[in-house]
């Protein structure tokens, strides 16, 4: 018996095999999860199946989560499909490229609107969309970034979007919780995936995390999605409205080692 076995897991944001959505797939299909998946669009589509493939996913679907329509058609489905669903991952993020450079003072309005909406409403949407069949029991997962609650360069956008994303998940929270239905977050080191590399200057910045962050590891797909796992089953019975971090200690140091970027001042 899996952490998961007996539950409807769908999970929305995978793009590819370095995808967050793949750790975390990969993680609940060997937990026992029955898995539906759901994917942004066409383009996507010949890298999505083969993965739905790997883990039995009897559901795939695209969903542009910028349309109201498209996310009332999938949830439809995945009632069609499911019956009752257990579990719901977010792991969607979206900013122009412009609005992750430079000076915040430089978003636009309609990159603000955009990153907002593609970011934080649409994990608001799926779950209100998804609400009137959600088994008690079950749990809504988010993915954030602790360039909400300090200054991350260049993040900018992402950063009062992931921001907002993690007030969403306490408001759902208290929302969901008379349902029996729990509504967590997980706030993730860097990871080199497609979303991630939008970002300016994430390479200097994932390789600077080594030399901060306590357990000096970089953090993978796979330890999200064991995180994961815990956090969409019965184990966390008792967790709701929490942004739980999966960052190698990172948030907690207020001041690199002595000595860390020695090489770089020389
Ligand atoms: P990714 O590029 O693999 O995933 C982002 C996903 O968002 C893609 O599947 C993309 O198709 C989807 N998406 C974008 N616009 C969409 C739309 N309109 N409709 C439906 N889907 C849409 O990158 P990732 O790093 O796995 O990102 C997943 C989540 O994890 C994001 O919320 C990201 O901010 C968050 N996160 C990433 C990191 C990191 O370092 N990679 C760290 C912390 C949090």
């Amino acid at each position: 018996m899996g952490l998961l076995t007996g539950k409807n897991a769908i999970i929305f944001g995978l793009a590819n095999d370095k995808s967050i959505a793949w750790g975390i797939t990969q993680a609940f299909a060997r937990e026992g999860a029955r898995i539906g998946i759901s994917y942004a669009g066409e383009a996507l589509e010949k890298r999505v199946r083969p993965l739905a493939a790997q883990v039995g996913a009897d559901f795939v679907e695209q969903c542009d989560v910028a349309s109201d329509e498209q996310i009332a058609a999938v949830a439809e489905k995945a009632r069609a499909h499911f019956g009752e669903v257990d579990i719901l991952v977010h792991s969607i993020g979206f900013a122009n490229k412009d609005e992750l450079q430079g000076y915040f003072y430089n978003t636009s309005r309609a990159g603000f609107h955009l990153a907002m909406d593609i970011s934080v409403y649409s994990f608001v949407a799926l779950a209100k969309a998804f609400q009137p069949f959600l088994r008690k029991g079950g749990a809504l997962l988010t993915l954030t970034y602790y360039g909400s609650v300090k200054v991350a360069p260049n993040y900018n956008m992402m950063g009062v979007a992931k921001a907002a994303l993690e007030a969403s998940t306490r408001y759902l929270a208290r929302d969901f919780g008379p349902q029996g239905v729990r509504v967590n977050a997980i706030s993730a080191g860097p990871i080199r995936t497609l979303a991630a590399m939008g970002v300016s200057g994430f390479r200097d910045m994932h390789k600077s995390f080594l030399e901060i962050a306590p357990l000096h590891e970089h953090v993978t797909i796979e330890d999200v999605g064991n995180a994961a796992v815990y956090l969409c089953s019965d184990w966390a019975a008792k967790v709701t409205g929490e942004i739980h971090y999966v960052d190698s200690g990172y948030n907690i140091m207020g001041t690199p080692e002595p000595g860390a970027f020695k090489e770089k001042q020389e």
